[in-house]
């Protein structure tokens, strides 16, 4: 079995999940006592977002590839950067290993091209859902994309970051999203990533018809997975 590197803790309530699958994963291929072998960096997620939100990426990308090659020292065979926002600084991660990390965007456009899903909406951070860099991975891969108007986008990252990273579930938000997600769906995407890792702890796929595809899920199964192969 290959060793999963993670770098996590952005926020720590996602990397919970990311843990969870890759081992529920496991469990269910191989059965009995079986378990991922995993190794996980937790960054000092404040450090992080106050790099985000003052456009020093670089320096976040230095704090990653530090994180990357500490996990590629100890034994990682790949890895993984558990949340949408910080692929912003993929390829700077990627250059500090040899080992190779896991794109959640790509893996979700397999996702999406495997099912025939075309044009999508995206939830996520303000970053994700405004910027190119996510959205150029799927644009890539023949993928449309939408994101909600301007003012869910405002509301959708206010409660990422003021409510989902710091463990707060409420349901006015849900509909909040839930509305957002409707109103992709009327502007012709069929289906919506849930491209903010913590998205799954407040809207699952039973809330809404409209099909979604969970990054975090996507991510950390994929990652279960090639560690059989
Ligand atoms: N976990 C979130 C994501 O997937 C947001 C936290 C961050 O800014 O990294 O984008």
């Amino acid at each position: 079995m290959k060793t999963i590197g993670m770098i996590g803790g952005m926020s720590w309530e996602s990397t919970v999940t990311y843990y969870q699958i890759v081992n529920e994963v496991i469990r269910r291929e191989l059965g009995g006592l079986h378990s991922a072998k995993c190794i996980l960096h937790s960054v000092e997620f404040d450090e992080i977002e106050r790099l985000q939100s003052t456009g020093e990426w670089e320096k976040s990308g230095e704090i990653l590839g530090q994180a990357a090659r500490g996990l590629e020292a100890a034994g990682a065979d790949y890895i993984l950067i558990c949340t949408n926002t910080m692929h912003k600084v993929f390829d700077q991660v990627q250059s500090c290993v040899s080992v190779p990390l896991l794109h959640i965007a790509q893996m979700t456009a397999d996702a999406l091209k495997a099912d025939d899903v075309e044009k999508v909406g995206l939830l996520g951070t303000k970053y994700t859902m405004e910027q190119e860099f996510y959205k150029a991975k799927l644009v890539e891969n023949g993928i449309e994309v939408v994101i909600p108007g301007k003012e869910a986008v405002e509301v959708i990252n206010d409660v990422i970051f003021h409510e989902l990273c710091m463990g707060e579930i409420r349901d006015e938000s849900r509909q909040a999203f839930l509305a957002a997600i409707d109103d992709m769906a009327e502007r012709g995407a069929q289906a919506v990533i849930l491209g903010c890792t913590e998205i799954g702890l407040l809207v699952r796929q039973s809330d809404t018809a409209v099909k979604l595809y969970d990054t975090t899920l996507i991510h950390a199964e994929r990652a279960a997975m090639l560690s059989l192969e």
